[in-house]
């Protein structure tokens, strides 16, 4: 069966001191929550002291993007090698706003995913269409690009370990949350191509996220849904005490 995974990804929030008040809180009150795969994605600053504050804890901590190299002449990059060595155990790729701001295509994000995968990271791809894409019917195939082009030549073993991200961009920040049902919808198409790409048994045991204003209210009734296999979470990740309420909702 495959695993339910609640992270969540800070983005650009949380100086070292108070990733540590955060982490500290979360590890209390997690303390005990099993059935759920607890992630946080901390900024690079702090990735080094986040791994520390939870040792000995159930929460993972994961980086928010990564260079596919494993060295070189990359001014201000971050290679699989250096997240490795501080005790990193997954990273967020493709992510809408790299995509967006940054212009990463689905090629550079495949290499990232290959160089994950080399270095024994969970990488988290994340997918997902723009308002106008789906307002003009082209949310599957948006997302069926994104995940045949950012999952290119893995083997049905490699996928396994790869985690699917959903997420709808008019739902990030926005306080707009696909209905359980209009995600289900997406997540099931998205599993369609996982089993035509991998087969039917390595496609059945990738998790696959919703994210885009996902919170304490909303989480159990789309965490509820067949296709609906864990949560990436920003605004409502910041705060140990929310956050732990989403992280209840799936264990
Ligand atoms: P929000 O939960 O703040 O909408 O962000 C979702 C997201 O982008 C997580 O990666």
């Amino acid at each position: 069966m495959r695993k339910t995974i609640i992270a969540g990804n800070w983005k650009m929030n949380k100086t070292v001191a108070e990733t540590k008040a955060t982490l500290s809180e979360l590890k209390e009150l997690t303390n005990g929550v099993e059935g759920v795969e607890i992630v946080i994605g901390a900024p690079f600053t702090a990735l080094e002291s986040a791994v520390k504050t939870v040792e000995g804890s159930n929460v993972a901590i994961a980086a928010q993007n990564m260079h596919p190299k494993d060295s070189g002449a990359y001014t201000g990059e971050i290679s699989p090698v250096m997240l490795k060595e501080i005790g990193v155990k997954y990273v967020i790729l493709g992510h809408s706003e790299r995509r967006e701001y940054f212009h990463e295509s689905n090629a550079f994000i495949n290499e990232k995913v290959k160089a994950a995968l080399a270095h024994d990271l969970i990488p988290i791809l994340c997918i997902g269409e723009k308002l106008e894409e789906r307002e003009s019917g082209k949310t599957s195939e948006v997302n069926e690009k994104q995940i045949r082009e950012g999952l290119a030549g893995l083997t049905p073993e490699e996928a396994v370990k790869v985690v699917v991200a959903y997420e709808p961009v008019w739902a990030i920040g926005t306080g707009k949350t696909a209905t359980p049902e209009m995600a289900e919808e997406t997540h099931k198409e998205i599993r369609d191509v996982l089993i035509a790409m991998f087969g039917a048994e390595a496609a059945s045991e990738m998790t696959i996220q919703y994210g885009g204003s996902m919170n304490a209210k909303n989480a159990a009734e789309l965490l509820a849904m067949e296709n609906i296999d864990g949560g990436l979470v920003g605004g409502a990740s910041l705060d140990a005490p929310t956050f732990i309420q989403v992280i209840k909702a799936g264990a």
